[in-house]
């Protein structure tokens, strides 16, 4: 049987993090990590030609320890400086995807229609999204997390696994949804109700600020538009998180989860592969404070 983060004491074969000095998402994975005997998805796997084809993507790197992985270059780059010898340490830096490309067609002859124009944010500037980029990063990560889904057995227990993903970031289909292990589940019912989480909302508007860059109406109000919150009130640890969007963010599923197990969340309106790693942003740094009050 496949190991599985539902039963309570899987050791831990890979982390995410978010690097909040550098705005950067982080994984780790255990260096004894295999994959049917490999630590590769070849160029030519299905899932990577699909996501080739579908999103105009040109190359793939799939060598799980070599020194980047991902599409067009490889978007997860490998940490060289790490000196973890259990963790490889990787780092997925979020580049500038919406980028000025002309002036704003609503306010750019008017400039007393500037100051709250929703089309450029008050900016006067046009800006268009690099959706080729989009989906190099949403299709590395998305492959990333599937093969790190299927370990051929558990690793040495140097740490318990805290969080198991499904990502996809393609042009067709974006989400993420997954289980928080029981370390997480723990810690959130420890968390007062309703209060925020905030430094899940910064790592998320920060990922933000790099991906689609200033946004005047946002960053005003950065706790209006972004939120994490344990707010059920039946002490399950209930975590609710949403971002920039139509009522997107991530919530639980289902409702009869036993307090302090692991408990599947699923994804809302999530519509492409930057609010996946926005949110993603958010879900490592609650990873690593869950580390980092359970002294690991
Ligand atoms: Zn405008």
């Amino acid at each position: 049987m496949l190991p599985s983060i539902m039963s309570l004491d899987q050791p831990r074969w890979w982390a995410v993090g978010w690097n909040s000095e550098r705005s950067q998402i982080t994984f780790r994975v255990h260096r004894g990590f295999t994959r049917r005997g490999k630590t590769e998805i070849p160029p030519d796997a299905p899932g990577v030609l699909s996501l080739m084809r579908d999103c105009d993507l040109t190359s793939f790197s799939g060598t799980l320890f070599g020194e980047s992985f991902g599409f067009d270059g490889g978007r997860l780059i490998r940490d060289q400086g790490d000196a973890d010898p259990d963790y490889a340490h990787f780092l997925l830096p979020l580049p500038l995807l919406r980028r000025v490309s002309g002036a704003c067609q609503y306010c750019s002859d008017d400039a007393s229609m500037r100051e709250g124009c929703i089309s450029c944010g008050g900016t006067g500037e046009e800006r268009s999204i690099d959706w080729r980029e989009v989906y190099a990063l949403g299709g590395t990560v998305s492959l990333f997390a599937d093969m790190l889904a299927y370990p051929d057995a558990p690793a040495p227990p140097w740490a318990m696994q805290l969080i198991e993903l499904v990502i996809s970031g393609s042009r067709e289909q974006s989400g993420i949804s997954g289980t928080f292990g029981a370390f997480v589940a723990s810690w959130l019912i420890g968390q007062p109700l309703h209060a925020r989480l905030s430094f899940i909302e910064q790592a998320m508007h920060a990922a933000r600020r790099c991906l689609l860059g200033e946004d005047v109406l946002i960053d005003a109000h950065p706790d209006w538009h972004f939120y994490a919150s344990v707010n059920d009130d039946f002490q399950s640890g209930w975590l609710n998180v949403s971002i920039p969007g139509n009522a997107c963010g991530i919530n639980p599923k289902g409702t009869h989860f036993q307090p302090g197990f692991p408990y599947e969340f699923y994804d809302h309106n999530v519509d492409n592969a930057m609010q996946v790693l926005i949110l993603l942003a958010g879900i490592g740094a609650l990873c690593d404070r869950v580390d980092q009050d359970v002294g690991r």
